[in-house]
């Protein structure tokens, strides 16, 4: 039976990055997508960008894969996102930043489709924080189903006769006439006040998505962080949550 494991915002977070694939195996998964943002942040970029080239998923480009694989100024961004991917440009090799620079904002993923941000403007980097965000997505949405990140904050948004709903809950069946943009979450530095890694899995035959969470050893996330010179906020924030 096959079962896809849908997942992104890694961004250099290795502990939890592996974390995920384990328990994606665990669970029958046969299939993986990647959203981007697989690099930024935490201290092992170049780890996590091996890990998901050697998996050889289906892969989209996020905003930091995008902005350590250039050489853009970096001053348009917030101080510790700048910080960090100042270091994290530092990391990378020419052939991790080729490969990262390479990879496209939309892919198909039959029978879905797989975006970082956004299907409508997915260069532009916006972020779907609620309903009235997401409606502008569902036009340009030529699947039934489509998973995005971005946000760090697991959420199913359901499009139905015009109206968007905005769910928050575990798991999902989908109903035909219904469309489904859903954010799986991150795995490496969570936003929704719960630590642990998240990402999705969807079973066709059974229409069933699920957002899965994973607990991984977050200490030793934060000690490679501190050592790296990172910002301190970086270390702390991923016990929070947020
Ligand atoms: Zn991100």
């Amino acid at each position: 039976m096959k079962k896809f494991a849908i997942f992104g915002d890694i961004h250099g977070n290795l502990e939890a990055l592996q974390a995920v694939l384990y328990d994606a195996a665990q669970k029958g998964c046969t299939d993986y997508a990647c959203l981007g943002d697989i690099v930024g942040y935490n201290a092992n970029p170049a780890e996590c960008v091996q890990i998901i080239r050697e998996l050889n998923c289906p892969t989209v480009q996020g905003n930091h894969d995008e902005e350590a694989s250039s050489l853009n100024d970096l001053s348009g961004m917030n101080p510790t996102a700048t910080a960090a991917l100042a270091w994290t440009r530092n990391q990378l090799s020419e052939d991790d930043k080729t490969w990262l620079r390479q990879l496209r904002k939309v892919r198909s993923v039959p029978p879905f489709t797989i975006v970082h941000s956004s299907l409508d403007q997915p260069g532009f980097w916006n972020y779907i924080l609620n309903k009235f965000d997401a409606l502008s997505n569902f036009p340009s949405q030529f699947t039934q189903l489509c998973f995005h990140g971005h946000t760090h904050v697991p959420k199913f948004f359901v499009f139905h006769a015009g109206q968007v709903e905005e769910l928050i809950q575990y798991e999902i069946i989908m109903e035909p006439d219904k469309k489904y943009f859903i954010n799986a979450g991150s795995v490496g530095q969570p936003r929704d006040g719960i630590p642990y890694a998240s990402y999705a899995t969807f079973t066709p035959s059974e229409n069933r998505i699920t957002i899965e969470r994973v607990p991984y050893d977050i200490a030793t996330t934060q000690a490679k962080i501190l050592a790296a010179g990172l910002p301190d906020r970086l270390a702390a924030r991923l016990e929070q949550g947020r």
